[in-house]
């Protein structure tokens, strides 16, 4: 049997978080010179803000391809959460435990550094990356932020109306509680009219916001729920795999779903559910409220924002379009779905997790190869997405993406949507997120 005083006087104080006295220690108060983690070793220090597609991908890779560096990967949720298949989850063809993944394991199996905290501001002169638990500073940096919900391009100062729509009307297009707020919702939605607002382009993932209808108009379908779901489009037309969908609209839930396009949002009241867009006015009793969105927050502090030929800011990063570094900062990256224009022929790349996880291994590779003091050498993506349009039979459409370099040198992109739903393009789903998970998180 231990007693408590054997256990106390044969144990180190420190251990047990104990002063010399035996006194419980205070923790040390948080100061602007807070040191968040000193160096270690001497190779270069790699911070990578964020860790969700991009961010842990390129942590994984950059372990590998720089195997003397030191890697911070800073994440302000305590797991990853998958977008990818949230959707699907949404009608349970997935379970929780399946889209959220432990981000210790492969911090501790490639050996990176993960701390939890809140990036709050980023110093590119001082090369200091300020967060909720102190400064660390870095020799080169990852931006992997994802997005922002730009609420404040609707409603300017009046945080509170922002605050309002985001809480009782939740997009649910960010890992986050309102994931679960969302499914809440529509398992206990009785009928009425639910109106989705899909944010203009280019917005994260773009095929995924029809599949939520898609999941929500079957599940509604299958349970005698009287509901009409109005997707508040911008687009005027579906886009992409805009036959299929259509198809699935039409066949599917010719009474449930209507798209309206041309349906950019001009003003919206929250308070008594009534939207104004340039398609017409809509009252509502549920809404999916995707304000538009840009580069994520850690972009903004970094001032490394895009401007067009008038000077107005663009909401993305200004950023090499073959080699992902700030074009004002060759120390800085830009990864996943903060990235700014790529071509003058598509824009941007897809705001995908495939694209993210890609876009990691081509920047993990490129700081290897300068590291190295090798020449850098320039990669193109592709892209691939699976989009659930039934859940009886489970059956899926899917859109794939392939670059190369045009003659006038600019990247050029192919677009291949598989508009005929089938089974079997569900299944690949599955096999490409296992491959994924396999990657950088098992
Ligand atoms: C419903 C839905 C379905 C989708 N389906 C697919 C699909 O089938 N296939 C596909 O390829 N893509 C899909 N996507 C898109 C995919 O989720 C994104 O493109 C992908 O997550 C982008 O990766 P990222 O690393 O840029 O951003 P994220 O994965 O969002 O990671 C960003 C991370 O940064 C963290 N972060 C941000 N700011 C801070 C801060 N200040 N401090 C600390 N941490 C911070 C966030 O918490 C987050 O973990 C889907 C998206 C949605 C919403």
């Amino acid at each position: 049997m231990i007693h408590r005083r054997s256990l106390l006087t044969g144990a180190p104080a420190l251990a047990l978080g104990l002063s010399a006295t035996g006194l419980l220690a205070a923790p040390a108060a948080l100061t602007a010179d807070t040191i968040l983690k000193p160096r270690e070793g001497r190779g270069p220090r790699i911070v990578v803000c964020g860790g969700g597609w991009g961010g842990m991908t390129a942590a994984r890779y950059l372990r590998q391809e720089v195997p003397d560096a030191e890697v911070i990967l800073l994440e302000r949720n305590p797991f990853f959460w998958s977008c990818p298949m949230s959707n699907k989850w949404l009608i349970n063809v997935v379970d929780t435990a399946f889209l959220t993944q432990d981000m210790l394991h492969p911090a501790n199996k490639y050996g990176y550094t993960l701390i939890q905290c809140e990036i709050i501001g980023i110093e590119r002169d001082r090369k200091i990356v300020r967060t909720s638990q102190g400064s660390v500073d870095y020799d080169f940096l990852i931006l992997a932020g994802g997005i922002r919900n730009a609420y404040d391009v609707w409603f300017g100062d009046d945080k509170a109306a922002a605050d309002y729509t985001r809480t009782h009307f939740p997009s649910a297009y960010i890992p986050s509680a309102e994931h679960v707020a969302l499914k809440n919702k529509i398992h206990n939605f009785k009928g009425g009219t639910i109106v989705m607002t899909l944010p203009p382009p280019p917005h994260r993932c773009p095929p995924s916001p029809y599949e939520r209808a898609c999941v929500m108009a079957w599940h509604f379908k299958v349970n005698n729920i009287p509901a009409k779901i109005l997707i508040l489009d911008p687009k005027p037309m579906i886009a992409p795999i805009g036959a299929g969908y259509r198809a699935a609209f039409d066949e599917l839930y010719p009474d449930i779903i209507t798209h309206v396009p041309n349906a950019r949002v001009r003003e919206l009241d929250p308070y008594n559910k009534r939207i104004m867009t340039e398609a017409g006015d809509f009252d509502f009793d549920e809404a999916i409220i995707m304000p538009p969105h840009q580069a994520s927050d850690m972009v903004f502090y970094a001032d490394l924002i895009a401007r067009d030929a008038e000077g107005r800011p663009t909401g993305w990063a200004d950023m090499h379009p073959r080699l992902f570094h700030a074009n004002a900062d060759d120390s800085v990256y830009i990864v996943g779905d903060s990235m700014g224009t790529i071509s003058p022929q598509f824009g941007h790349y897809p705001k995908s997790a495939h694209v993210a996880n890609y876009i990691a291994k081509i920047v993990a590779r490129n700081i290897g190869q300068r590291v190295r003091g090798q020449d850098v050498v320039a990669e193109l993506p592709d892209n691939l997405c699976y989009m659930l349009v039934n859940g009886d039979p489970r059956e899926a459409i899917s859109v794939e993406f392939f670059y190369e370099i045009g003659p006038d040198g600019n990247v050029q992109q192919t677009q291949i949507d598989v508009d005929v739903r089938t089974p079997d393009l569900l299944e690949e789903d599955f096999v490409w997120i296992d491959g994924m998970f396999n990657d950088f998180l098992r």
